[in-house]
């Protein structure tokens, strides 16, 4: 298998999220060890839906921080990795908030749902997780939730890092140095700096930073996908010299030797999967 990323959704922010212009559904790795769900935000089932992908095969949940675009979703996809509740599997990640609510936000997961999963652990930047047998180390974010981190993911093939939703700092992106592909929530365009999240110009600084072989663009907001997410990324990889694009909703990375960007088929019509009773 190796290592497949199916981003569900590359929207974010409170506007593409609530009008769903773009989904938010996170992504869906699929390692040797097993399938991870990161941030199920709003849109997160319809995609898996549209995929025919059926969430009994989840086996973990990582939840970076406890706002609706990264968490709406989180607690159907625990009753799908538990087979509706009924089978004690599965392991639940999440920042302290997430987990056990901290300074008026939270817990975004209720407590049965952690019950029925077989495990949670709140984790905190500096960590390291052992995912299904997959190294993720834990980094830190500057963000309107404080427990906020990024994630650095080990794959046979080099490292794969998710950023979320941080402020731009020279010492935020050296905690990236070296790794393979960096995954950017670039809420923003161009001279539209807002606090707690990165623009465009941020981003020129972060890949020029890390100097990673590919950057994606995700998490955007309404603003930058009105002047054109691709025209930004194309800025961006003009000015680091750096292969940068945009994700797209269902777009699939494959990381191995090489790395290979596709789209997931999507399906019309009536699918029961053969999990549901
Ligand atoms: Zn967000
Ligand atoms: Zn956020």
């Amino acid at each position: 298998m190796g290592f497949r990323i199916t981003f569900l959704g590359t929207g974010g922010g409170r506007h593409t999220t609530m009008y769903q212009i773009r989904s938010t559904g996170g992504m869906l790795i699929e390692h040797d060890g097993g399938r991870l769900h990161v941030d199920p935000g709003p849109g997160a089932l319809t995609q898996m839906h549209r995929i025919r992908y059926d969430l009994t095969e989840t086996d973990s949940v990582l939840v970076s921080h406890c706002h609706p675009d990264h968490y709406s979703d989180a607690e159907s996809v625990i009753e799908g990795i538990t087979r509706g509740g009924w089978v004690r599997r599965g392991h639940v990640y999440g920042s302290p908030t997430v987990i056990d609510g901290e300074g008026g936000l939270g817990p975004c997961i209720s407590p049965y749902h952690l019950g029925v999963a077989a495990g949670h652990t709140v984790f905190r930047p500096g960590d390291t997780l052992d995912v299904d047998g997959m190294r993720v180390d834990v980094k830190r974010a500057i963000h309107s939730d404080p427990t906020n981190a990024g994630f650095v993911f080990h794959t046979e093939h080099g490292t794969v890092s998710y950023v979320s939703d941080t402020e731009y700092r020279d010492e935020i992106a050296d905690q990236y140095l070296g790794t393979r592909v960096l995954i950017l929530p670039v809420t923003t365009p161009s001279g539209n700096r807002i606090h707690y999240h990165m623009c465009t110009d941020d981003a020129v600084s972060f890949i020029d930073r890390v100097k990673p072989e590919l950057a994606i663009f995700v998490h955007l907001g309404v603003v930058i996908i009105r002047r054109g997410p691709e025209s930004e990324a194309a800025s961006v990889e003009a000015a680091t010299g750096v292969r940068t694009i945009a994700g797209h909703d269902l777009m699939v990375l494959d990381v191995g030797e090489e790395l290979r960007l596709s789209d997931a088929e999507v399906h019309e019509g009536l699918w029961i999967p053969d999990s549901s009773p």
